[in-house]
């Protein structure tokens, strides 16, 4: 603590992200990272020409990355808004979207971590709604209309891994139609029971989608996110980030999406190959006893019955294995499992016959 600090900043309690270990070894199931590289045609597009461009600024708005993924969801240009990963999006969407209204910003009990953070951030009321005991989302439960600044949650939700129909969103939107409903799709492209909300953004003008290109197309170290929504709300977005940094996207982050994007066959290969990964994962842990979460995403909750889940957590990582446990409320018993690469997945079920014996 500093005598120079603001005194909110004393007051504050920052997000932890998941551990990047320095150890080289380690099967890392802990982050929600995708277990193959990024399409190799990023690899071709980052070459050295593009090196020597770098002493020039990128462009601010990217228009080009816009115009892809405008065209990748059937939108126009200015229904797109690019930040420095979903991470920087969503502070902004608090920012520009839920901030100085006081009212209450209504999201699930378990939930994104980071949403808390940035109510505390922005000085937002945070009003936690309770999963019903599924762990699903109950969207009837979310009828304060114009008395919430908004609603947020992440379909798939995380870290449940459970998804909800696009029927229940729209019955949201409608019940809602005085606030902002904000649905944050970080692995939505990993959803075979449910889809995007993209389809219903003409439609309704209170809802934004804010999605990654960290999961599914495997470029969490170039941070890139985005969200989509009708062009009035964009424009408030656009307004608060060029109001604190205008150009989040660097050249290379820019070029790296839009080649990704551009690449759908080895997208579409790759999601293929995590949900058949997580299939087969399923059913081996619940052949070993565990209660797994019917998993929208690229990771699983699961719940280990003969040992308790801190145990099993720390056995997994003696054995170099690590993946995610939260010592919280209502989901203390269940480890958070990335899906991985078939071979690291079969590594931790063997690892996992060991410990539970
Ligand atoms: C991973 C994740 C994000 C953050 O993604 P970045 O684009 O890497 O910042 C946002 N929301 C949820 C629910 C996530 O799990």
């Amino acid at each position: 603590m500093s005598k120079f600090w603001s005194s909110f900043v004393q007051d504050l309690e920052p997000y932890v992200p998941g551990e990047q270990p320095k150890v080289q070894d380690l099967i890392k199931l802990n982050t929600n990272e995708n277990p193959y590289p990024p399409s190799p045609k990023v690899k071709e597009a980052l070459n050295g020409e593009q090196i020597d461009l770098l002493r020039l600024y990128p462009d601010p708005n990217s228009t080009a990355l816009k115009q892809t993924l405008a065209d990748y969801h059937g939108l126009d240009q200015n229904q797109v808004f690019i930040g420095n990963g979903s991470d920087d999006v969503l502070a902004l969407t608090f920012m520009a979207l839920f901030s100085q209204k006081n009212k209450p910003l209504l999201f699930p009990d378990i939930s994104y971590s980071f949403y808390p953070v940035y109510a505390k951030l922005f000085n937002i009321e945070p009003r936690k709604m309770p999963l019903n005991d599924q762990f699903e989302i109950e969207v009837d439960k979310y009828d304060l209309n114009d008395q919430c600044s908004g609603i947020i949650f992440p379909n798939p939700n995380a870290p449940t891994s459970i998804g909800i129909t696009l029927d229940k969103i729209e019955a949201l939107l409608k019940a809602n139609s005085e606030t902002v409903v904000v649905v944050d799709e970080a692995y939505i492209d990993f959803a075979d029971n449910c889809e995007s909300a993209c389809k219903l953004i003409n439609q309704y003008p209170n809802l934004l989608v804010i999605q990654t290109l960290s999961k599914s197309r495997s470029l969490a170290g170039s941070r890139v996110g985005f969200a989509l929504a009708q062009a009035e709300l964009i424009e408030g977005l656009v307004r608060v980030k060029d109001s604190f940094n205008s150009y989040p996207l660097d050249r290379l982050a820019e070029l790296a999406a839009i080649t990704a994007f551009e690449d759908k066959e080895y997208f579409q290969q790759g999601v293929q190959a995590i949900i058949e990964s997580r299939n087969w994962t399923t059913e081996q842990l619940q052949q070993l006893g565990f209660e797994v979460l019917p998993s929208q995403a690229n990771f699983v909750m699961a719940k280990p019955t003969s040992k308790p889940a801190e145990e099993v957590f720390t056995s997994l990582r003696e054995k170099k294995i690590i993946v995610r446990y939260f010592n919280k409320p209502r989901i203390g018993d269940y480890l958070r499992i990335t899906i991985g690469t078939p071979e690291e997945m079969q590594a931790l079920i063997s690892a996992l016959k060991d410990i539970l014996v």
